[in-house]
């Protein structure tokens, strides 16, 4: 446990994927004291994401992880005090001492502002087996378990651009990749597409949802009901990588900002949540695409706006004079 934090911060981010390290970038950069908070190792969804071919400035594509590093060195190099491993739980506004005090599994930590950029997590599909098979077989994460399953055959379940991009990317292992889809055509970009329709290692299951998960100590099937005609049928796998969909890292934001019911995060423009001082961006926000760019300049126009909100609660202190020249002054 570490020494309890006793200082009132300019500005905690919560969450240290794109978002938020491109926040605590430009926090940074613009002198705010700036703490950014992450329950895992930094660099959010990509860390894990085997190739980004659409961020702009890298050509030849770069791997998420490296991608990731640099961001997290680039909010590093500025200042931005990186906590990893330390797990948000709560936020709750101090009305006397004028701060939120960030509720952590590590103890409070106190700021004048929050920027919220807890992103997205994958959803479950609750079906028979999946939660038995954690670790040995049902897997979110191709890149992390792909290896794995050299020379085996695997599901892959979901029709977007992370179903299809992981799929892809599991051939390179798998001798087969079967693409459980429930609809008769894919939500995935249409160069993902072709990539997958050219690829004989892939054989696409149509209209189909996963109904159950079979095995002894590991995965051995994958039991699929046919939507259209009800018709059940036992895909004999190794691994089943579940891309269906993904939900926000927001429970405990419930009762303290506006939510909407789905769970995203609701903002104006400028990205302020409902609640005075407090910002959100990135994929746990109430917008349209889900992507790295919108999330990275999310976190810089939070940042900014975080900057001027301080800026004027600053002139609206007594002795305002000194403390707009340096926010953190302010803060002790
Ligand atoms: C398989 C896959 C492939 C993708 N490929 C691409 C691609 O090629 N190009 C592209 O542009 N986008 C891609 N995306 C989407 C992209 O990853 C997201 O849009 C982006 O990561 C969103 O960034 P974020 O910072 O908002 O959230 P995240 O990346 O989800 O980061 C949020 C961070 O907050 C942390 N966190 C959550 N709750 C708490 C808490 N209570 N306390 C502390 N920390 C917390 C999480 O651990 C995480 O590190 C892909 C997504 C997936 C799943």
């Amino acid at each position: 446990m570490p020494e309890p934090d006793t200082t009132v911060h300019d500005v905690v981010i919560v969450g240290a994927g794109p978002a938020g390290l491109t926040a605590g970038l430009y926090a940074s950069r613009g002198r705010l004291d700036t703490v950014i908070l992450e329950r895992n190792m930094a660099g959010g969804q990509i860390a894990l994401t085997e190739l980004v071919e659409n961020y702009p400035g890298f050509p030849e594509g770069i791997s998420g992880f490296d991608l990731s590093e640099k961001m997290k060195e680039q909010a590093k190099e500025f200042g931005a005090d990186l906590r990893e491993i330390q797990a948000v739980t709560g936020l709750e506004r101090d009305p006397e001492a004028g701060c939120w005090t960030v509720i952590t599994d590590q103890g409070p930590v106190r700021a004048r502002s929050v920027i919220l950029a807890p992103g997205r997590e994958p959803r479950r599909s609750g079906i028979p087996g999946e939660a038995e098979f954690i670790g040995r077989g049902v897997s979110w994460c191709a890149t992390c378990d792909g290896a794995l399953y050299r020379g085996r055959t695997v599901a892959v379940v979901g029709g977007g651009d992370a179903a299809v991009e992981e799929g892809m990317f599991l051939t390179k292992f798998a001798d087969k990749v079967y693409l459980v889809h429930r609809r008769d055509e894919l939500r995935a970009q249409p160069i993902a597409q072709e990539r997958c329709f050219a690829n004989d290692k892939f054989e696409l299951v149509w209209d189909s949802v996963p109904r159950r998960i079979d095995g002894d100590q590991m995965v051995e099937a994958l039991e699929v009901e046919n939507v259209k005609t009800g018709e059940m049928r036992s895909l004999p796998v190794n691994g089943v990588f579940m891309y269906i969909g993904q939900i926000p890292n927001t429970d405990w934001l419930k009762g303290v900002v506006e939510l909407d019911e789905s769970g995203y995060i609701v903002t104006d423009q400028l990205l302020r949540t409902s609640q005075a001082g407090v910002y959100a961006c990135g994929d746990a926000h109430l917008n349209q695409l889900k992507q790295i760019v919108i999330a990275t300049g999310e976190g810089a126009l939070a940042a900014v706006q975080t900057e001027k909100y301080l800026d004027e609660l600053a002139c609206a202190l007594p002795g305002a004079e000194n403390a707009a020249g340096g926010s953190a002054a302010a803060s002790a």
